[in-house]
């Protein structure tokens, strides 16, 4: 604390990061990271970027990363915002959408930025409690208040929303913008990209971090009508008229258009998923059902922050939450089979 601080940053905490450690040997399931790395393309891309073109501005539209993006999703290069990483698209929606008078609502059991961007922008929040199933209750949306914001499939439950919940949401909020985060729907949730065309107010993040295996890159979008990647871009403006930089819109690009790659592995995360929810259901976890890149389970006689420390002493890494209503639950990342196996080997020695 000094007395040059704001009080807004008096209220943040230094981000925490997930382990990122270097040991070869560990078996690192706790950071929703990909194991099967970026398309071959992508990274040829990125070669080419680096040997040809670093002494080079980069271009300030990033237009070939947003037409590639476009082709994707059947949508406009304009209807198309890019940023550093999902993360860095959501704070520029926050600055750019959120009403200072009226509540963000949004899950209270989700990705924690949610709650910090509102602290960083001056916007007050409302958690709204999941069901006792972890499942969203969307007639509990149904409230005075300045936007919302969900991911689907929610984090760290890994639970989806049908399209159809997601559409009957949006028309009963036809002033608000809604956010959905779709950071982990390409394992097998039902994306909103399609809805953008009849609803003005709604705005889909993605990310390459999870189905694209380029965390490392820090590649993120947007896509939603004119007027509100409009409001983005204004904001992203006045902060750094470049998008990514060379090597960033180089490989996401190719990334994105490497569709066969993309599916390979997604399938392999998807088929590895649910051998694994198998395997702790017969160690008897409780899992949750998942449609993301990681499954959410917990053990009925050990205690979560017990089992992560556990695996731990056998070099796995798992995350756990200490919020109380999900502190008996790991996170486990769907890893290789083989990390998948090494996990499994480890809670037969525990559980
Ligand atoms: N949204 C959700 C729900 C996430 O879990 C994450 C990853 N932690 C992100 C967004 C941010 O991902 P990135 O900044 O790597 O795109």
């Amino acid at each position: 604390m000094s007395r040059f601080w704001s009080p807004i940053v008096a209220t943040l905490s230094p981000y925490v990061a997930g382990e990122q450690p270097r040991i070869d040997d560990l078996v690192k399931l706790n950071t929703n990271e990909n194991p099967y790395g970026p398309s071959p393309k992508a990274l040829a891309a990125m070669r080419a970027a680096v040997a040809d073109s670093l002494k080079l501005y980069p271009d300030p539209t990033a237009l070939a990363l947003r037409q590639a993006i476009a082709r994707r999703h059947g949508v406009a290069p304009d209807e198309v915002f890019v940023g550093n990483g999902s993360d860095e698209v959501l704070a520029h929606a926050f600055a750019a959408l959120l009403k200072h008078d009226r509540p963000l609502l949004h899950p209270d059991i989700t990705y924690s930025f949610y709650p910090t961007y509102c602290r960083l922008f001056g916007i007050a929040a409302e958690e709204i409690p999941l069901r006792d199933d972890f499942t969203v209750d969307l007639a509990d949306y149904d409230r005075p208040c300045g936007a919302i914001i969900l991911p689907n499939p929610n984090a760290p439950t890994g639970i989806g929303l049908p399209l159809a919940a997601i559409e009957a949401l949006l028309a009963g909020h036809p002033d608000q913008p809604v956010v959905i985060d779709e950071a982990y729907v390409d394992f097998g949730g039902e994306s909103a990209v399609p809805l953008t065309r009849g609803h003005d107010n709604l705005l889909v993040v993605h990310t390459l971090s999870k189905s694209r295996s380029l965390a490392g890159l820090r590649v993120g979008y947007a896509i939603g009508q004119r007027p509100l990647i409009e409001a983005l871009e204004r904001v992203k403006d006045s902060f750094n008229s470049y998008p990514l930089d060379r090597v960033a819109q180089a490989g996401a690009a190719a990334a994105i258009d490497d569709a066969e790659w993309f599916d390979e592995t997604r399938g392999r995360v998807i088929e590895t998923r649910g051998r694994l929810t198998g395997a702790l259901r017969q160690r008897g976890f409780e899992v949750l059902p998942s449609q993301a890149n990681f499954v959410f389970a917990r053990h009925p006689d050990h205690e979560g922050a017990a089992l992560a420390g556990a695996l731990r002493e056998r070099a796995v890494l798992v995350r756990h939450f200490a919020k109380p209503r999900i502190a008996d639950f790991l996170r486990i990342t769907i890893g290789t089979p083989e990390e998948c196996d090494r996990l499994v080997a480890a809670l037969e020695e525990i559980v």
